[in-house]
């Protein structure tokens, strides 16, 4: 079985958990979530010394996808992700960003939507897609259950959830989400979040406030 190796860069004034994903075997890598700051993103790719062929979105939000449209045109590759029901956030980036102060984003195409069972692979490696509204309507996570790895945005945090005061939010959506798409998995798996630490299923299922 290829392993899986992940780097985390905190992108953004958001400090957005930008992941860099890769197969070991075959040195194939995906970038989850490149919501801006390029330049670090793609020193990333350097040193880590992989050949990204895909880039996957977890969600529509700014600080996510900012800079997605701009590293597709840089690197040559499709973006897959989210979910179809985020596409009115991905047509409103620029938009978003001057709400928010922020320049130079790009509003985004996925070459390819997601949905709950589908499939995403990069290298030997595949993830299943979860769709898992509540933050947003078309949030969704990666998951790889054989090696204990879930990139899940801002469904689920360590100690936390996604808020849900953004259009489109939905609390209790967000909790059946939670509870229905992720609690299922093994307590080891491991869960990278949109913001903050890494956490396990394990974990939050013990001692998350709003699971409990
Ligand atoms: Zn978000």
């Amino acid at each position: 079985m290829s392993k899986v190796k992940a780097l985390i860069i905190p992108v953004t004034p958001f400090q957005q958990n930008c992941t860099l994903l890769w197969c070991e075997e075959s040195k194939r890598a995906a970038v989850i979530d490149p919501g801006g700051d390029l330049a670090e993103i793609e020193r990333a790719i350097a040193q880590a010394g992989v050949t990204v062929e895909k880039i996957w979105l977890t969600h529509g939000h700014i600080d996510h996808v900012g800079g997605a449209a701009d590293l597709k045109a840089r690197l040559k590759v499709p973006i897959e992700g989210p979910q179809r029901d985020d596409l009115f956030l991905l047509e409103h980036v620029v938009e978003s960003g001057r709400t928010f102060g922020i320049e130079g984003v790009k509003n985004v195409t996925p070459d390819r939507w997601l949905d709950e069972g589908d499939t995403v692979e990069v290298g030997a490696l595949r993830f299943e897609v979860r769709h898992c509204p509540g933050h947003s309507p078309g949030s969704v996570a990666f998951v790889n259950e054989d090696q204990r790895l879930a990139i899940v945005g801002d469904v689920l945090f360590a100690g936390s959830i996604g808020r849900t005061d953004l259009p489109g939010g939905d609390h209790a959506q967000l909790l059946a989400s939670i509870r229905d798409k992720l609690m299922p998995l093994h307590d080891d798996v491991a869960v990278v979040s949109g913001h903050g630490p890494t956490t396990s299923i394990g974990r939050e299922r013990a001692s998350n406030p709003f699971l409990l």
